[in-house]
């Protein structure tokens, strides 16, 4: 009993659920899809973890569409990571990989799917696993939110359904435009009435205190956006989204891709962000760059 008062201190209302499955068990009666569990782990101060979602292989031709030659990013790989912010009242889950976790679990050598005629993904391990190795699961998922609604960011959105999904409208529309083939509609298919902040300022203070922070950066995609993160010890990071993909890209100025939904938009938000990034000090970290990511703790470890 002093375990199940333990979990309630932790965790809130999962006490309701735990009582339930607890009652059912005693009974001699197992609820389909409930278990006795422990509570959401609640960090003292805020975390962030980082995922591994999967690689993307690129082609040459897939390179140059970003105005930077192989040879010139060195690197033509590139990372699919996924972001858990642990905060104190609550949880983020950043960008949601390119790969459903049951196309994953259904191969034992990895997953693979063509993006485009460029891009290949290859994926390894699952986002839901990744979360239960660290005491998450899905249901304790406060809110969750995209960079942007491309296939190689939004794969797992179903799973979060019950969640939280913090968007923008111009993004909501571009996801349930009638045969766009940036998206994968079947990755969504649960969104359409689930609970949703519909984010219509620049910045979005997402839990209050100003540490974690959703900011526009349009062009890209009709909403795109970027996370600010106030670390106590790494300090300020900005998860890029796809503002960029190769480092070279930002290095050596070249123009946004001539794909982007709005290309003066995107250069616009890649000027607007690095002011800010000087502004306030800000390390910004290109989730698609390979070589980076692979220097980035993982989960179980976390940035804090
Ligand atoms: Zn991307």
């Amino acid at each position: 009993m002093r375990t199940m008062l333990n979990q309630r201190d932790a965790g809130g209302p999962r006490w309701v659920m735990t009582l339930a499955a607890l009652a059912a068990i005693a009974g001699g009666i197992q609820p389909a899809g409930q278990v006795t569990r422990a509570a959401t782990p609640v960090p003292k101060t805020m975390r962030l973890y980082v995922f591994d979602c999967g690689l993307l292989n690129v082609t040459a031709e897939g390179v140059e569409r970003y105005h930077v030659t192989p040879a010139e990013v060195g690197e033509t790989r590139m990372s699919v990571p996924c972001f858990l912010v642990a905060h104190p009242r609550g949880t983020l889950l950043w960008d949601l990989g390119v790969i459903p976790d049951s196309a994953v679990e259904a191969q034992t050598q990895g997953a693979r799917a063509n993006v485009n005629p460029t891009v290949a993904a290859v994926v390894t391990r699952t986002l839901k696993g990744q979360l239960a190795q660290i005491g998450y699961t899905p249901a304790d998922i406060r809110y969750y939110a995209i960079s942007h609604a491309h296939i190689d960011h939004s794969a797992n959105l179903n799973q979060f359904a019950a969640s939280t999904w913090l968007t923008r409208p111009a993004e909501r529309e571009f996801m349930w435009t009638e045969n766009n083939p940036r998206v994968n509609p079947s990755f969504f298919t649960l969104l359409k009435d689930s609970p949703v902040v519909l984010i219509d300022k620049d910045e979005y203070d997402v839990f209050g205190d100003g540490q974690v922070v959703i900011k526009g950066a349009p062009g890209h995609t009709p909403a795109h956006q970027v996370l600010i993160l106030r670390l106590s010890s790494t300090g300020r990071v900005m998860l890029s989204g796809d503002l960029y993909h190769y480092p070279a890209e930002r290095s050596l100025h070249r123009a946004p891709p001539d794909n982007e939904f709005n290309v003066q938009a995107s250069a616009a938000s890649r000027a607007a962000i690095e002011e800010y990034l000087q502004k306030t000090k800000t390390e910004l970290w290109i989730e698609h760059d390979f070589l980076a990511n692979a220097r980035l703790k993982k989960s179980p470890a976390y940035y804090e």
